[in-house]
């Protein structure tokens, strides 16, 4: 059977990467997770402090960012640490979406992102990935649901972590990190012209995979 890139893009929380694994699973796909790279890089610049652009520009060299399987699970990697632990609080993705409106780092991992694709069986998320990373991706999704229903989700998997999140405060980072993401001058977030959108606000995950699922055989054809 011929093998398909599929991209996977839309707003923060919107579940992207719930969905993603799922399809590559049902497809026997790699799966790549982009928004754990600029986290890691996001990492790396808390803890060495950085927050000049162009003393994160410099570092670029110095920061390896890669994936290993731990437990049948994807994890991140920085420099060969396994930092997937590490990555997933409000405050790394504040960092993560600062650093990836610098150019330089887009560059960086979008080349990265473009040799993962080379084998094609991949299913990619992230922000760009039907218009920069993969322009010509057979199958391209835009993900989206509204402020609230993606703030609830966030909240719930912070409390999930034994986390204490506000919900007001979730909710005002959720929409910072939009605005954020769509307003960026390098490759802000939007819709592929090609891509199918899926509104999952209403729909549960079942359903959701029910669409995605008969829109990936189709292109399979
Ligand atoms: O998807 P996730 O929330 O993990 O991504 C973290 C941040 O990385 C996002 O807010 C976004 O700014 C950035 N990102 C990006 N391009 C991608 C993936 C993520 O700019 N392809």
């Amino acid at each position: 059977m011929k093998k398909l890139i599929v991209a996977i893009d839309g707003y923060s929380s919107c579940g992207k990467s719930t969905i993603a694994k799922a399809l590559a699973k049902y497809a026997g796909y790699t799966y790549v997770d982009t928004g754990a790279m600029y986290r890691a890089i996001g990492l790396y610049t808390l803890r060495h402090g950085l927050t000049d652009e162009a003393a994160i520009i410099s570092a670029l060299p110095g920061i390896h960012v890669g994936f290993v399987m731990a437990d049948g699970v994807q994890h991140v990697t920085l420099n060969g640490e396994d930092v997937e632990q590490f990555i997933r609080t409000l405050e790394v993705g504040n960092c993560a979406s600062r650093v990836s409106a610098i150019k330089e780092v887009r560059a960086y991992l979008v080349a990265q992102q473009q040799k993962m694709g080379e084998a094609k069986g991949i299913v990619m998320d992230g922000r760009d990935i039907g218009t920069v990373v993969f322009p010509n991706a057979e199958l391209k999704l835009f993900l989206t649901a509204t402020p609230e229903v993606r703030a609830q989700r966030r909240f719930d998997e912070l409390v999930e972590k034994g986390l204490k999140p506000d919900y007001q405060a979730v909710l005002a980072d959720v929409n910072d990190r939009d605005y954020r993401d769509t307003h960026r001058a390098e490759s802000p977030l939007r819709q592929a012209e090609d891509a199918i959108v899926v509104d999952n606000s209403t729909l549960t995950r079942e359903q959701q995979m029910e669409v995605i699922i008969r829109l990936f055989d189709e292109k399979c054809k």
